[in-house]
């Protein structure tokens, strides 16, 4: 499983884009920063989207990969929850901000939105999908994506901690996790429910617990502005689990 991380923070600037990961070239999770990173070809490749939750900074680039697919006369499925759905319907592709490509061409729509159902397996274009929720804004879902070959990745989308549950129901050969601020900026991660490597570290305490095991672990969403910051707290955790801990950058390919 080749896995492309085409966006690994929370703010876009030159050198920096929106949350967006690609499995195989075929599936990517998040519409940060993805039309941005892709070749018009390369778009009209994608078979499927899943959305974790309905955060702009999660759900941007839907209408314009659209726009694109609709001119190349292809089409894409968007899975995500109803809420997301509904969202994207009224907000996005509503016929005002932009066309409503879920209708259009009659015979075969641009795009077509799908519910997933959190805890439910679902094959989508051969991968066994699981949403499963976390602690984030309203109900968001991370995902875990097997493929034939059994390769396991989790995405935990934004969250704070929290995760016990989550860890029951998998295991993934690679953790990709949000770790948004440094630990100084622990009160404002826990109001807005995201992590801070202290954070990360407890919850990574409760895997091995739970799993017997610790993962591969890449960390996204981190915020450009206090990387710096959060990269020195990072390499405290990273010594004390005795185990690296990679941070994600725009580009950065992993293969499992
Ligand atoms: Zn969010
Ligand atoms: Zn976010």
């Amino acid at each position: 499983m080749l896995i492309r991380i085409l966006g690994a923070h929370s703010c876009e600037s030159r050198a920096t884009r929106c949350v967006c990961i690609l499995v195989d070239d075929r599936l990517a999770i998040d519409a940060g920063g993805l039309t941005s990173s892709l070749s018009i070809l390369d778009q009209q490749k994608l078979k499927a989207i899943l959305l974790t939750h309905q955060h702009y900074d999660h759900i941007r680039d839907v209408p314009m990969v659209a726009l694109t697919l609709y001119r190349c006369r292809t089409n894409v499925e968007v899975y995500s929850t109803p809420d997301v759905l509904d969202t994207i319907e009224t907000h996005l592709l509503n016929g005002i901000v932009y066309p409503r490509f879920q209708e259009i061409p009659k015979e075969k729509p641009t795009i077509s939105l799908n519910a997933i159902v959190p805890y439910k397996t679902r094959i989508i274009n051969g991968y066994g999908v699981l949403p499963v929720p976390v602690n984030h804004d309203g109900i968001t879902v991370g995902y875990q994506i097997s493929d034939a070959k059994r390769k396991t990745i989790f995405y935990t989308a934004d969250t704070g901690p929290g995760l016990t549950d989550c860890w029951k129901c998998l295991s993934p050969q690679l953790l990709i996790i949000d770790v948004t601020v440094p630990d100084s900026y622990q009160k404002f991660a826990t109001e807005t429910g995201h992590l801070t490597p202290s954070l990360l570290s407890e919850e990574l305490m409760q895997f091995q617990e739970i799993k017997g095991y610790l993962p591969q672990i890449v960390l996204i969403h981190m915020d450009p502005i206090l990387e710096k910051e959060t990269t020195e707290d990072i390499k405290r955790i990273s010594e004390a689990f005795n185990t690296p801990i990679t941070i994600a950058y725009e580009g950065m390919k992993l293969y499992i």
